[in-house]
């Protein structure tokens, strides 16, 4: 059992239940909340969000992790609202995505990691609410010395307090190697690292070296979200044999969700929920169903969706 923080305070792990690992509320840009507030419609996100998340949790959803980023328009008095009016636990992290800010740029990791200690310890921009974990993120063309700055800010992180570390990556280009490479490097604990966007890849070689070097996969978009990668029956099937190889208890899953109103992505918003109507119940409506039709077990689905996120804050080996 271990402590971890949620915005509506601290929480037992074995309290997590029904759990997906990557899922958003808001997103914007760093400071689009305090500047230029007109960019987003704030209400209809609370509201659409609230709608959906108490959806999914009367289908049996109780926990999210949320990895939105200070640079992504981390929104926390938002996140409480919502986790209250929903009944689902909001875990949210502090680290940051791939919008890294100049102060950061000839910063020491340790001086992040002074940043990142502190919203997990002392919580975030004054409102008591604490960080459960970290994010950090690397995309398309590899690891930027800036983005390697994080890292091993993130690294640092963890080893001082204990606190997991979920990555973006750009799965057709192997990202997550070149994470481990630097976050083994810094000595973190493989068992406290999830390496995410795993599931936009069918490539096992890939995904299998990702799990022997300890780490845990999040295959955390569903239904596909990003041209090009693996199509969502390709999904299923790559889960499916990660657990026939023996996996099934190092692998979280999650939608990339959000629910933003933003005025001028009108268009985009229409096609998300054209492609995505169940929002944050996918999971639980169609995508587990399809999993147990190529022969997943009840037992695989509750380690992918129950122990294995409470595994991942517990940094069970
Ligand atoms: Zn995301």
């Amino acid at each position: 059992m271990t402590s971890i923080n949620t915005v509506l305070g601290p929480m037992d792990t074995s309290e997590m239940g029904f759990t997906l690992c990557h899922e958003h509320i808001i997103t914007t840009s760093s400071d689009v909340r305090t500047t230029f507030p007109n960019m987003i419609d704030q209400l209809s996100t609370v509201k659409l969000a609230v709608r959906d998340l108490s959806k999914a949790h009367s289908k049996g959803l109780d926990t999210i992790m949320d990895p939105t980023t200070h640079d992504q328009g981390r929104d926390v008095v938002a996140l409480i609202e919502v986790s209250e009016k929903s009944n689902v636990n909001i875990i949210i992290c502090t680290g940051t995505w791939l919008d890294i800010p100049r102060f950061f740029w000839d910063a020491d990791p340790d001086l992040v990691a002074d940043l990142y200690t502190s919203e997990i310890e002392n919580g975030i921009e004054g409102t008591g609410v604490k960080a459960g974990f970290i994010k950090v993120a690397s995309d398309v063309g590899g690891i930027t010395p800036q983005e390697e700055i994080v890292l091993r800010a993130a690294a640092r992180t963890q080893k001082r307090t204990g606190v997991p570390i979920l990555t973006h990556t750009c799965a057709s280009e192997r990202i997550g190697d070149q994470q481990i490479e630097i976050l083994k490097d810094e000595g973190a604990d493989m068992n406290l690292i999830s390496i995410g966007h795993s599931s936009d890849t069918t490539n096992l070689d890939y995904l299998t070296g990702l799990l022997n070097n300890g780490a845990w996969l999040g295959m955390d978009r569903n239904p596909k979200d990003v041209p090009g990668t693996a199509n969502d029956q390709q999904r299923v099937e790559t889960i499916k044999s990660l657990i026939d190889d023996g996996w099934a208890h190092r692998i979280m899953i999650g939608h990339d969700w959000d629910s933003n109103i933003i005025p001028h992505r009108t268009e985009m918003r229409k096609q998300r929920e054209a492609n995505n109507p169940d929002a944050y119940s996918y999971i639980i409506r169609r995508f587990i169903p399809e999993l147990k039709n190529l022969g997943a077990s009840q037992d695989d689905i509750n380690k992918i969706t129950i122990n294995n996120p409470r595994g991942f804050f517990e940094g069970i080996s």
